[in-house]
């Protein structure tokens, strides 16, 4: 276990890892391993307690809840003695203290030594009445995610752009019944993109949705505002992404054109001691990919305390606690 006098500074975390969803269990877990004084602070809203079934993850072959992979990977980290703290971070400061980042939050202030964000996206859903209640059911933002879900199923893809169009392109491998409406938007696609809705015969409705028919979660139809009704089993919706980069951006850290959080191949943000993983980075936003992210991250994280230690001749945790017990070499060496 590790022990408060194991560290130089008691109030100052090895690492704090803000978000506590998939990217940001998987980092704790190898931290928490790696033997370092670790803290995940976490407002609680994980895009994976959206999915009722995840069917893409190694090793779950019947599938499994994303509530249950959440709550077996904070046991699993809290197995290996990292702490959690439910807080939502507002603010982050790295210029009041040389080589320690201050966060503070509704609840409380932390300090740690580096930091990881590990703080998600939030996919836009239509605002559409009746479209809430079908989130992860059967109204989806990934077809990487659901679209062998919704295979032979009748689908209608939500948007007017460029992406629509190649949603609606890429679903025809799942179904042969792919739909686009636009819900009243002017189409703003490509003349390719528009010439490939012609080839490809995809029928376009225009018009307002007033709402979404629906029963348990599972869509039945589309109701528009002049009254036409199309029954449909799913709906995809390409409204776009908020990235949770105002942290990253209170430090001045990089964003792609987009407004992701730009990081290198090990995890590093162009702002030293601050590393990012999952999906407010350019990965592709799959729970697999956001885990190997946050693994990455430790895995930085924890090479580049080791080299720290041994620059400033701080590597002590055990070798302290030998000199106390004055056994200077190795019992049996
Ligand atoms: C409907 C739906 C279905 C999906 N289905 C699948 C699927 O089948 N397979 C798949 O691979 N992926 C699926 N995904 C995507 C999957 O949920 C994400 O890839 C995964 O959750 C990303 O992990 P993450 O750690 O980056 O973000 P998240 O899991 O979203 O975690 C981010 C965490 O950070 C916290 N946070 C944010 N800001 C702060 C702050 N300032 N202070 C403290 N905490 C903060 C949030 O509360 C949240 O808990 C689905 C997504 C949706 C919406």
């Amino acid at each position: 276990m590790i022990q408060h006098k194991d560290i130089d500074d008691p109030h100052t975390r090895e690492v704090i890892v803000v978000g506590g969803g998939i990217a940001g269990l998987s980092a704790a877990i190898y931290l928490g391993r790696a033997q370092r004084d670790t803290l995940v602070i976490d407002s609680g809203h994980s895009m994976a307690k959206w999915e009722p079934m995840v069917e893409n993850y190694l090793g779950f072959a019947n599938g499994v809840s994303g509530e249950d992979l959440l709550k077996d990977g904070r046991q699993q980290a809290e197995k290996h003695d990292v702490k959690f703290i439910d807080d939502h971070i507002e603010e982050i400061d790295r210029e009041s203290e040389p080589g320690v980042f201050i966060l503070h939050g509704k609840s409380g202030s932390y300090r740690a030594k580096r930091v990881i964000l590990a703080t998600g996206i939030f996919h836009l859903p239509p605002e559409i009445p009746g479209v809430r209640e079908c989130l992860g059911h059967s109204m989806f933002f990934c077809k990487d995610c659901d679209g062998f879900r919704v295979r032979e199923k009748r689908v209608m893809i939500i948007g007017a752009n460029d992406e629509t169009v190649e949603y609606a392109l890429g679903m025809l491998l799942y179904s042969a019944c792919v739909m686009v409406a636009t819900n009243g938007e002017q189409t703003r696609w490509s003349e390719q993109h528009a010439r490939w809705i012609e080839e490809y015969e995809i029928p376009v409705h225009i018009g307002r949705i007033k709402d979404v028919e629906h029963e348990e979660g599972q869509v039945l139809g589309l109701h528009f505002d002049d009254g036409r009704e199309v029954k449909i089993d799913s709906i995809f919706t390409t409204r776009g992404d908020v990235f949770h980069t105002h942290l990253a951006e209170q430090l001045g850290a990089k964003l792609d054109a987009e407004g992701q959080l730009e990081v290198d191949h090990k995890m590093r943000t162009s702002v030293p001691r601050l590393y990012a993983a999952g999906c407010v980075t350019p990965a592709n936003c799959q729970m697999i990919i956001a885990a190997g992210e946050g693994a990455i991250a430790a895995q930085s994280i924890n090479r580049d305390l080791f080299e720290e230690g041994l620059k400033n001749h701080t590597l002590r945790r055990f070798r302290e606690i030998q000199l106390e017990q004055e056994k200077t070499v190795p019992e049996g060496a």
